[in-house]
């Protein structure tokens, strides 16, 4: 596996492989890596003839007072874990790299991207498509890889290539969870034992919309009446929202008749977390999660 920390350089390799006729698949990340992330690299790898890992931890998608700083970082590990997942290249820039000082340019999708965590974090999306923009630019890959537990990241992401013909497939991966299932994410490296206990609210509310919805509930205010009532049964978690929403518009249902994204985002002591169930389309949730192998 090589290392490549120069986006010119990344550039110019992808360039090569290209003209080569070797296909590209390209797994974004801010690293930090954990099975969700390597289920991620393990579908790319059987796509294409180059896997690139990009680890950047986008200062643009974070917004004031949020945990930027505190964002775990562990390149070391993550070189290890790409180069024995089979990755290629490592692609691991620098801030100064990929936003020198004068950077003026930024990508913006105006629709999908004001729902759900839109609302709560302006500046959020704009700064994710700006990046997807620039790493699609810099490695332009045949295919790129993101995760359904950001169900409106990977939403915005198909827009922004759709919109702006990117030549790109965007590839959706379900979202791994641990075996009891809360969905795995860097975040969950903040939580202390009881606040990990607590966010298991966050899949068991999931699981109330679904029953709800299985058993013939249409009303979404009362889906979202009963997540609610579930996730404030568990002390010290804030809920940031609850939406029951349409899985292509995310924009609100009212009576369920097709399928529904179930959408959560709370806050327990400074982690915030969030998930998402698709109900009634097609089964994005796998029966068993891809886990790496033990070592
Ligand atoms: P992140 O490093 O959190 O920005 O995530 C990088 C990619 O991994 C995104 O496309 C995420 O949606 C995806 N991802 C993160 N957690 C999971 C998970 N538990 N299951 C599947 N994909 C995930």
């Amino acid at each position: 596996m090589k290392t490549v920390t120069s986006p010119a350089a990344m550039q110019q390799l992808s360039l090569k492989f290209r003209e080569e006729a070797k296909t590209i698949a390209l797994v974004p990340t801010m690293g930090c890596l954990h099975a969700g992330h390597l289920s991620l690299v393990h579908t790319a790898r059987a796509t294409a003839d180059i896997l690139v890992v990009s680890v950047f931890v986008n200062p643009m998608q974070f917004g004031p007072g949020e945990d930027l700083d505190a964002y775990p970082r562990d390149s070391d590990k993550d070189k290890q874990l790409c180069e024995d997942a089979g990755v290629d290249i490592f692609f691991f820039p620098s801030n100064d790299a990929m936003y020198p000082i004068g950077h003026s340019s930024f990508v913006e999708e105006t629709v999908l991207s004001r729902e759900l965590c839109g609302r709560l974090r302006p500046g959020h999306f704009r700064g994710v498509t700006t990046i997807v923009a620039k790493l699609l630019n810099i490695v332009l890959p045949h295919r790129a890889f993101f995760g359904q537990k950001d169900a409106q990241q990977a939403l915005v992401v198909r827009k922004l290539v759709s919109d702006l013909s990117f030549p790109v497939e965007i590839v959706t991966c379900p979202t791994v969870r641990d075996t009891d299932g809360l969905a795995l994410s860097s975040r969950n490296k903040y939580m202390s034992t009881e606040e990990r206990n607590a966010a298991l609210c966050v899949p068991g509310a999931l699981e109330v919309a679904e029953q709800a919805i299985r058993s013939g509930t249409s009303d979404a205010r009362m889906i979202s009446s009963a997540m609610q009532e579930a996730l404030k049964r568990t002390p010290g978690v804030k809920v940031d929202y609850v939406e029951v929403v349409d899985p292509s518009t995310l924009e609100p249902i009212v009576a369920i008749s097709g399928p529904a994204l179930v959408a959560v985002a709370v806050r327990i002591g400074r982690t915030r977390l969030i998930d998402n169930r698709l109900i009634g389309g097609p089964d994005v949730e796998p029966p068993t999660p891809w886990l790496p192998p033990s070592p």
